[in-house]
Order: C-alpha cells, then structure tokens, then sequence
C-alpha cells in the first residue's frame, strides 16, 4: 500500500463538523468484508462514496451482454443493501469513468479515490489514465492488490519474466508469505446529498438472467457457499472434482470474478481446513483445491505479462493455423446438438445456468477446436457471453490450455476423445440424462454413443437418431487426424 498523504478536511452543508471524503471506485469487488481498497478508504476518511459506474462502452459490448450482466445488476443490488446496513449507500452513475470520477471528487469535495487493481491490458491502461488525469486534477488516487493473493511482479521467474509452466510458479507462490484478512469497516458514511441513479434493470443494457442461475449474487451466499465448502465438501474434492455428474466442486468461481468472497478469504478458510484435517488424504485434497486458486493467478500472471495472448496464441506460431469456415458447426455447439452427448449436455448445462464444470469446459473446448477444427477464439468469445464467471484471464488460459496454443509445453497432440471422456468421467450418464432429457431412456450401455442403438430400441423408448437427438456432426477418428495435420502444418512440428 502506498504511503497515504493527511487528507484535506471540508466542511460539507449537512456537517457541523469539518470531514475528509474519500471515493471507493467498485469495480470487481462488490463485498464488504477484506476489500483492500474500502478498509484503507474507511481506515483515513470519515465519510466515503461507495461509486460504482456503468461505463456504456463495457456494458454494451457483445461479451457483457449475456447474464453476466444481469448478475453483476442483481450483485449490485446486494452490495446496496449491504451498505445500507452500515450506514452507507451505494451510488451508481453512467459514463466514462475518467471524466466522472473528477466530477464527482470536484462536486462532493473528495480527496482522494480508492479502487482495487485488475489485470487486463483495458484496465491496466485504464488504471494508468485514470491516475494520471486524477492527480493532474489534484485528486489522490491509491490502488490495492485485492484481485489475487499475489500480483505477477512478485513471482517472478529468475529471468525476472512471467512464469510459462505452472509447476514453478506454484512452488513460487507457495514460497510467499500470505496477507492478512483486512477489517470490514463496521459504520460507513456516505453523505446524503449525492445522487444516484437507480441500479439497472438487465434489459437496460440487452442483457437477460440465466434461465436457471448456478448461483445467486451477493456477499453472504459467497461466504455461506465457502463456509459449507470448507466445512465438508474440499476434503472429497480431489477424489469428486473430474465428475460432473456430481456437487464435487465449490462453485465459488462466479462470486470470485465479482469479488463477492476475496482470494484471500478463500485460501484463509482453506488453510484452516487443511489445519483440521484428520487425514493426509484430506490434506492432500485441500491443498488440490489451493492449486486451482493457483491455477487461477498463474493465468492473471500470465494475462499481465503477455497481453498478445488477448488476440492471438501465447506461442505466436500456432496463429498460422487455418481454422476451418463452418457457421453450422458452430451453431452446432452452441445450441448442444453435435451428437455427442457429453459435449451437448455439458453447452446445455452453459446456456442454461451460465457455469460450466471445469471438466466439460475442456472437453468441449477440445471438440470445438480439435474435432470441429474450429478456431478457438471463437469459443472463447462464445463463452465470455454465457459464463457468470467469465473472466478474460481464465477463459483465455483455459482455451489456449486446451486448443495446445499456450503455456503448457507440447500440448497439440492431446486431443479428447468425447465418447470416452463421457465414459470416464459420467460413468453412469448422470450428467448427461440431467440435461439431455431426450437421451432420458436411453439405456447405460448406450448412453455415450446413442447414434449405435438399432433403430427398434430408438423407436420403443422414443429417441430415434436424426429426429429427437442428432447423429454425431462428425467423425472423430477422422477429424483427429485431419487436427493433428492441421497442427503439424501450422507449426512444421514433428509427428508425435
Ligand atoms: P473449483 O474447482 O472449486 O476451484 C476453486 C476456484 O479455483 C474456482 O472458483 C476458480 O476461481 C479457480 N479455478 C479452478 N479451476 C481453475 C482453472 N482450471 N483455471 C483457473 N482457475 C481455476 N474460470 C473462470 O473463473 N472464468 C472463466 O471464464 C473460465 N473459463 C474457462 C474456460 C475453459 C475452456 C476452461 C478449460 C476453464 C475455464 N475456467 C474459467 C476454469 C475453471 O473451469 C473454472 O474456474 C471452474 O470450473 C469453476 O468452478 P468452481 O468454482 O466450482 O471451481
């Protein structure tokens, strides 16, 4: 944390006594409890404006437009609710955020405005704009490390660059001594003669909810979901996590993009269940979660020193692939109707409650680029629509992960098979019965390749092939090999 200069004190109307105001600028950190940025602002102001603005150039881009927005909306109207408990009010207004923010600090008398970095190159650049014009203005502005539990620049590799393997930079982070939690502020202020517009319904900027949300915004669901986690459920998740037919995971990711419960909130609650544990294979099991809270900073590590991977491959040689031209495969994937039950059960399972489990995410990423022969950008793109957790650094390392074009050492010839991946990990067919109601009497031994079944078993349980399911798009034999020279082409890479 920077050194934090006196602040100047002013004398507002409805004050008999002179206060020092300060802005806390919201922006992925819609929570109240261990918030870098609103503890220092409540520790040195007297009276804070909790601001969140809608910048129209955000919220009507094509990648808001899905029930992220919505989500954030209704987070938003938590977060309202919330402050109202300690005294404060949310404030919500519209426009560019560097023009506002000086406006605003001008018109109430603010010193100084407090926000919690992000790592994207559009909020990085925005990070920097936004000091510059504010101190230019006379504005102080102090920024905190809230996203992660360690920013890019401590864990650096010898080279002093971005760690490219994650086994190193686990050990790396491993190595660092964590941060406290911080207080939550018990009385927060905001002055009463400041306006807000009201928060905005999801149809305001063509955005609809989920039909059937994973989970439901707000701070308290955040810190019940991981209290119940950390309680029970993390000491099964290395055994349960691979299965998507069951509630092996946590579920957190959603609340995590929106800073509803902190990374250091996570891995505190997670320490403790390590110190509880009565077993070294349930230890083992909260350290395999700890890894995926990793996983999640390797790849802000990565985004922040690499920000060419916002456009193209992070091995900038895989950007001379030729991606095959086919709209009706894409809509095929979109809408789960490629005939492979595990891949449309896993898009009917995104469409529906804007999460996916991380074990679908691959499969069907995998499909999309290595079967379809599709460009992984365009799954990336189609995700950041869907996904309540849609997080450009995460949904960019988890695609280039799987598409073979990032970090990961020799990754193009690792191509899923969706038949066997369902038989692996939905043994059963659980996952897919669950969203796939057609292939609901479809029985066991069919239940992954459901095209194989004699036309009268398909007419006596009423899911005959090529009317109420599809026969699978491709063939994946043959659309692996037709990858693997895809790949060897665009890279002149030996055969595997
Ligand atoms: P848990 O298994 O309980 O893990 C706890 C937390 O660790 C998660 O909430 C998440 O923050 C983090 N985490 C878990 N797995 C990963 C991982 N593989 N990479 C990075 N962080 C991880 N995650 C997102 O948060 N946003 C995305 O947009 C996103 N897109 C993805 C796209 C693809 C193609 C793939 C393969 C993965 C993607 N992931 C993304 C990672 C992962 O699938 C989700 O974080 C996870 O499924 C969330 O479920 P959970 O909260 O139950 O996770």
């Amino acid at each position: 944390m920077r050194n934090l200069q006196r602040h100047r004190r002013i004398r507002l109307d409805f004050e008999d006594t002179p206060i020092s105001l300060a802005i806390w600028w919201i922006r992925r950190d819609l929570r109240l409890t261990d918030n870098a940025a609103l503890s220092a602002a409540a520790h040195e102001h007297d009276a804070i404006v909790p601001l969140f603005i809608l910048d129209p150039a955000l919220l009507n881009s094509e990648r808001l437009r899905g029930p992220r927005s919505a989500w954030l909306f209704d987070g938003l109207r938590e977060l309202g609710s919330d402050l109202a408990k300690i005294g404060g009010r949310l404030i919500v207004r519209e426009g560019q955020p560097t023009a506002l923010l000086i406006e605003i600090a001008k018109a109430i008398g603010a010193s100084a405005v407090y926000f919690n970095r992000d790592y994207s190159p559009f909020a990085m650049a925005r990070n920097r704009k936004v000091r510059s014009a504010l101190e230019s203005a006379g504005i102080a502005v102090y920024d905190f490390k809230d996203v992660v539990i360690h920013e890019a620049g401590e864990t650096l590799t010898a080279a002093g660059g971005a760690f490219s393997v994650y086994s190193p930079y686990r050990r790396a982070w491993n190595a660092l001594p964590k941060p406290s939690l911080l207080p939550m502020p018990s009385r927060l202020d905001t002055p009463a003669a400041i306006d807000s517009l009201p928060i905005p319904a999801a149809s305001d900027f063509g955005s609809e909810r989920a039909e059937a949300p994973i989970a439901e915004p707000g701070e308290r669901l955040a810190i019940e979901r991981l209290n119940a986690f950390v309680a029970d459920g993390i000491y099964g998740y290395a055994a349960r996590r691979n299965s998507p037919g069951i509630d092996g995971t946590s579920i957190l990711s959603p609340y995590l993009r929106w800073g509803m419960v902190s990374p250091r909130q996570c891995y505190w609650a997670a320490h403790e269940a390590f110190e509880s544990a009565t077993t070294k294979d349930a230890r083992a099991s909260v350290e395999t979660w700890i890894g995926e809270l990793v996983w999640r900073e390797f790849y802000y590590q990565v985004l922040a020193r690499n920000p060419h991977v916002v456009r193209g491959a992070y091995r900038p040689a895989y950007d001379a692939i030729t991606w095959e031209d086919r709209p009706e495969y894409v809509a095929a994937w979109q809408r789960g109707l490629t005939g492979y039950p595990i891949v449309d059960a896993a898009m009917r399972q995104l469409n529906r409650t804007g999460w996916m489990h991380n074990r679908t995410r691959m499969i069907v990423a995998s499909f999309l680029c290595k079967d379809l022969l599709i460009d992984w950008r365009i799954g990336e793109r189609y995700f950041m629509t869907r996904l309540l957790d849609g997080d450009l650094a995460n949904n960019n390392g988890g695609w280039q992960w799987t598409a073979g074009t990032g970090t990961d050492a020799a990754p193009y010839f690792r191509i899923f098979n969706p038949t066997t991946q369902g038989q692996k990990f939905d043994p059963a067919g659980d996952y897919i019965r669950r969203w796939l109601p057609e292939l609901s009497r479809v029985p066991d031994a069919s239940i992954h390749e459901p095209a194989t079944m004699p036309r009268a078993l398909q007419d006596s349980i009423g899911c005959v092939i090529g009317r109420d399911y599809p026969a699978p798009i491709v063939d994946h034999g043959v659309q692996r090999d037709r990858a693997l020279a895809l790949y060897q082409v665009a890279k002149n890479l030996p055969p595997p």
